[in-house]
C-alpha cells in the first residue's frame, strides 16, 4: 500500500526527547526559585507546536507563550486546562469576547489593547487574566514608561485585570558583555515596581544564561529548546533537535568547462562526479547557500555548486568514494556535522530565521512522541 509521505525528498527529524532535555537544563540553570515557560510561537520555531507543546507538559511545563490569537486558539486541543497559554501579541480589535471565553491570557501592549480587555471584563462582570509588557528600551512592543504609570493608576488597581505577570524582553540577551542588558534591567525593575506583587517575566533563552538578576519569577526560552545556542560566543550547552536529509535524486560525471544550475554560474575546473538532491528553496534551502554552502555524507562535507533551484541543489560529490553515494542516499543538511547555527551562520542568517523557514514537504519524523503527554491527559482541555 502507498501511504503518503513514503516517498518525500527530504526528511526533517525533531527529536522529542532532546527538547525535553534541553527544557531540563534550562530549569536547572534556573533553579528553584524561576518557572520555566515554552515559546511554541510559529509552530514551535517551525518544528511542530503541537508535538513541542505536548513533550514540554509532559515534562512539567504549565506556561507556553505564542505569538497570535489564532496560534493560541489551534492549539488548545493540544493543552489541558492546567496549562496557560499567552499570547504575545495582545488581541486584535474586537477578538476580546472570544479570548475571554478560551481562557487564553492577552499580553497587553498598549493602553489601547489594556481598555478594550477592561472594557470586556467589566461587560463580563469579572476580572479576566492578563499579562502587561512593559517596553524596558527595545521599543519594540510593550508600554512605554508614561503608559505603564497610567495604566498602574488606572487599571491595576481597578480588580478589572487578574494580573499574571509583569513582562519585557531584552534585545541583546545573545551579548553578555552589551551594555543594553544592564540597562534594560534596571529599566525594567523600576517599571515593574508601579505594579508591586504581580510576578516579573524578562528572560528569553539567552537571558536565562546572564545569570540570577534576570530570572525573576518566569523565563520565557523558545530558541534553547530547539538546540539553538544561547550562548553564540561559547559552545552549546543545548542538545540537538533537529536532522534534516534531503535525498539523491541523481548523480552524473562532468568533464572540465562543464556547468550546472540556472545562470551556468558554476563552471567545473576539473572532472567531478556531481549529485543532485531533492530540496530546494521552497523547502527553506536559502538561495544564500548556493555557490559555498555545503552538506555532509557519512563525516564528509559536499559543498553545494551552482545555484539552489526551487526544488533542487547540485552538490559536488567528488570526494565520495565511486559507488557510496547515488539515488535513493540521504545527505545531511542539518546533523552532526552541520548544526542550524552553522548552516544560518554559511548564510548570514541566524538558526531562528532557518529553522521558522523550513518548509512543508518534508517528511516528519518525532522521535520520543510516545513519551509526551497521553492523550488520556488531554481530557481536560481548554473550551
Ligand atoms: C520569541 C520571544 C521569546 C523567546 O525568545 P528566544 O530567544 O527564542 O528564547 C521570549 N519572549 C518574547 C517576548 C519573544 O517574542
Amino acid at each position: 500500500m502507498i501511504t503518503h509521505g513514503q516517498f518525500r525528498g527530504a526528511t526533517l527529524t525533531v527529536d522529542l526527547r532532546a527538547v525535553m532535555a534541553n527544557y531540563r537544563l534550562l530549569r536547572s540553570r534556573l533553579g528553584a526559585s524561576a518557572l520555566c515557560a515554552g515559546v511554541i510561537k510559529a509552530d514551535a520555531y517551525g518544528l511542530g507546536a503541537s508535538h513541542v507543546a505536548r513533550a514540554l507538559f509532559a515534562d512539567g511545563c504549565r506556561h507556553f507563550f505564542v505569538a497570535h490569537f489564532d496560534e493560541g486558539l489551534a492549539l488548545r486541543p493540544d493543552l489541558p486546562r492546567a496549562a496557560a497559554t499567552f499570547v504575545l501579541h495582545g488581541l486584535p480589535r474586537g477578538a476580546e469576547r472570544d479570548c475571554a471565553e478560551t481562557a487564553l491570557v492577552p499580553v497587553l501592549n498598549s493602553l489601547e489593547q489594556a481598555e478594550a480587555w477592561a472594557a470586556c471584563a467589566r461587560k463580563l462582570g469579572r476580572p479576566l487574566p492578563a499579562v502587561i509588557q512593559l517596553d524596558s528600551g527595545m521599543n519594540r512592543l510593550g508600554l512605554p514608561a508614561k503608559d505603564a504609570a497610567i495604566l498602574a493608576e488606572t487599571h491595576a488597581r481597578s480588580g478589572v485585570f487578574d494580573l499574571r505577570y509583569i513582562m519585557s524582553h531584552l534585545a541583546c540577551a545573545d551579548q553578555p558583555a552589551h551594555d543594553a542588558n544592564a540597562f534594560q534591567l534596571a529599566a525594567f525593575r523600576r517599571l515593574a515596581a508601579l505594579f508591586p506583587d504581580v510576578p516579573c517575566s524578562l528572560s528569553n533563552s539567552s537571558g536565562i544564561f546572564l545569570g540570577p538578576a534576570y530570572h525573576f519569577t518566569l523565563a520565557r526560552p523558545g530558541a534553547a529548546l530547539y538546540g539553538i545556542n544561547p550562548t553564540p560566543a561559547e559552545a552549546n550547552p543545548m542538545q540537538r533537535v533537529v536532522r534534516l536529509t534531503a535525498k539523491v535524486i541523481q548523480s552524473r560525471d562532468v568533464q572540465p568547462g562543464d556547468c550546472t544550475g540556472y545562470g551556468w554560474t558554476y563552471r567545473a575546473s576539473r572532472a567531478m562526479r556531481l549529485a543532485t538532491l531533492s530540496i530546494g528553496y521552497a523547502d527553506g534551502f536559502h538561495r544564500a547557500w548556493g555557490d559555498g554552502g555545503a552538506v555532509f555524507f557519512e563525516g564528509m562535507r559536499l559543498p553545494v555548486v551552482g545555484r539552489v533551484s526551487m526544488d533542487s541543489i547540485v552538490i559536488d560529490a567528488s570526494a565520495v568514494a565511486p559507488g557510496r553515494l547515488g539515488p535513493g542516499s540521504d545527505v545531511e543538511v542539518i546533523g552532526d556535522d552541520q548544526s542550524v547555527d552553522d548552516l544560518a551562520a554559511a548564510a548570514g542568517t541566524i538558526g531562528y530565521e532557518v529553522l521558522t523557514g523550513l518548509g512543508s514537504r518534508y517528511r516528519r519524523i518525532y522521535l520520543g512522541a510516545e513519551e509526551t503527554m497521553p492523550s488520556a491527559v488531554l481530557e481536560g482541555s481548554l473550551p
